[in-house]
């Protein structure tokens, strides 16, 4: 039967509960045991998928094509096991939307529907669901203590400690323990209060990470045990830390994957973390660097690209490479021209949606292109290296996908019910395709060409990785864009294109689909560590400077 660990965070949000779910399953899973994890999320939206990631950060794409909350992500990165799907992540909006649905029904039998027990009683089937047969489930619940929000999942975790028994269920709350500059103090008072909070609906947790600056001082965590009624051992210090990936071994190191296997009771092999170990070993001793620009939009907003953004980190910590990302604001490559992308080793264009800054994108590929600078597309990324090359490669002049410019002379990216043939004829075989305009999400395969830079970084011919877009490569300029030097070297089973690159460029790879939510640290992922090996070389001048014509 799957054990629980629950996860509540106190005193301010943005703490890093996210990450230390992920880290605690981290050593857990160290420990031999599979793991699995939730996110519920107090918020009324019914998924991620609709939410500005400007506002809520990354939308993190699951194998089976659920739109998630980035900590999910987290969650993939950190643990094998954890295999994140639609049952992995449970907003408010989505446990009312099932509930009523079953008042609709009629499934209630004419009972007065209420927060407690039926909203409770749906989070705890939820929870059960997403548990699946793992031998801990990991369930952290988004917000603060003392929220509005939160508290019906907080009731439903407060009832399964009852009902599944003490040992079988673990809390653990994270809170803050601020230091106090000016008068070089350390305050636990907000710690003492949040879990006061927590206590007043019922739940007392068995561990406390504390978040603070320095490593708390013994007499910060005996202070906290005694007014908490947590054991001073329990009371664990998560304080900062250079690298993310030192925070396995730091939390490993007061003893909390023992605290949670005890209390568990849990008898289990000491934890392996010699993986992580060696992460943060290749980071700490990198023997070459390079210059990244992601060339995207709202850069300021970092949490909006945050899996890209780890899987060019991990490229380099897999290559020995520091990996040093300059966030660039596409429309002022538009105001100001390429020149900020002189000094680059590499450019990435991410994903994205709306035509903010589009045609600063299409500047940056030209310039990678002609350059001979290595190039990733992803998703809007491909699309745009496509545009750049019927413009300017293949004279399309005004080429454009119709996301951007519904009256483009050369849809060369459309939705698939656009797609026209080059003498104006509607495409046959799309009409009525359930594909058109809906969203193409989760992991597909996708063949890959003999001999292509994409099938030599892989290593193989036939991969799966996962899709978050409307738009296509219109297969009707294929032959045309081929002709002028583009290569189509992946494609899908129904023959939707998936990858392009171009001969005779060093280093210049796109992909329809995000690599970067299959990427982890300890594994890497092969098109990252392609980029990052291509990026070094550039940066060591082993790499030609300009393209073939
Ligand atoms: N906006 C593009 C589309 O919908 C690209 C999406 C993306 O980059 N995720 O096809």
């Amino acid at each position: 039967m799957t054990s629980y660990v629950f996860i509540t965070g106190g005193v301010v949000s943005s703490l890093g509960k996210g990450i230390t779910s992920a880290c605690l399953g981290a050593i857990l899973e160290a420990r031999g045991l599979s793991i699995s994890m939730i996110k519920l999320d107090p918020y009324l939206n019914v998924d991620p998928g609709t939410m500005s990631p400007f506002q809520h950060g990354e939308v993190f794409v699951t194998h089976d094509g659920t739109e998630t909350d980035l900590d999910l992500g987290h969650y993939e990165r950190f643990v094998r096991t954890a295999k994140g799907g639609r049952n992995s992540n449970f907003t408010t909006g989505r446990i009312y939307e099932s509930v009523i649905r079953k008042e609709r029904r009629g499934d209630y039998l004419g009972a007065t529907v209420q927060v407690i027990p039926h909203i409770t009683d749906e989070i705890k089937q939820s929870v059960g669901k997403g548990a699946g047969d793992a031998d801990i489930c990991l369930v952290e619940i988004g917000g603060t203590v003392g929220d509005i929000e939160s508290l019906p999942f907080l009731e439903a975790i407060r009832q399964m400690g009852i009902e599944l028994g003490r040992e079988k269920v673990v809390y653990v709350h994270l809170t803050l323990v601020p230091y106090i500059a000016t008068s070089h103090e350390i305050k636990t008072k907000p710690t003492q209060h949040s879990v006061k909070e927590l206590r007043s609906i019922g739940i007392q947790p068995d561990v406390l990470v504390c978040r603070s600056e320095a490593p708390l001082p013994d007499e910060q965590r005996r202070k906290i045990a005694l007014f908490t009624n947590v054991p001073k051992d329990a009371v664990i210090s998560a304080y900062d830390v250079d690298d993310l990936y030192k925070i396995p071994e730091m939390m490993h190191a007061q003893g909390l994957d023992d605290i949670v296997t005890k209390q568990l009771q849990l008898d289990l092999p000491e934890a392996d973390l010699s993986e992580w170990q060696s992460i943060v070993e290749a980071k700490r001793n990198p023997t070459s660097e390079v210059n990244i620009a992601m060339v995207g939009k709202y850069m300021d907003l970092k949490d909006s690209y945050i899996s890209l953004s780890e899987a060019l980190l991990h490229g380099g910590i897999h290559t020995r490479t520091r990996v040093n990302i300059h966030y660039i604001e596409s429309a002022d490559i538009e105001e100001q021209g390429a020149g900020c992308l002189e000094n680059m080793d590499g450019i990435v264009v991410p994903g994205g949606f709306g035509d903010r800054g589009i045609e600063g994108k299409i500047v940056a590929v030209r310039f990678a292109r002609e350059n001979g600078i290595p190039y990733l597309g992803i998703c809007l990324g491909l699309q745009v290296a496509v545009i750049e090359a019927a413009r300017n490669l293949a004279g399309l002049d005004g080429a454009m996908s119709t996301e951007f410019h519904r009256d483009t002379p050369h849809p060369v990216v459309a939705l698939i019910t656009e797609w026209q043939d080059v003498s104006g004829d509607l495409e046959q075989r799309d009409e009525g395709s359930d594909l058109g305009g809906t969203m193409r999400l989760g992991a597909q395969q996708v063949h890959l060409a003999e001999g292509s830079l994409a099938a030599t970084s892989y290593g193989a011919t036939l991969i799966e990785e996962r899709h978050r877009h409307r738009y296509e490569v219109n297969n009707n300029y294929r032959a045309q864009l081929e002709d002028a030097g583009l290569r189509f070297s992946g494609t899908s089973v129904d023959d939707l294109v998936e990858m392009v690159e171009i001969p005779g460029h060093p280093w210049f790879l796109a992909s329809q689909f995000h690599p970067e939510f299959t990427s982890n640290p300890r594994d890497g992922h092969p098109l990252f560590i392609g980029f990052i090996t291509a990026a070094r070389q550039h940066h060591e001048g082993i790499l030609p400077k300009v393209a073939e014509a």
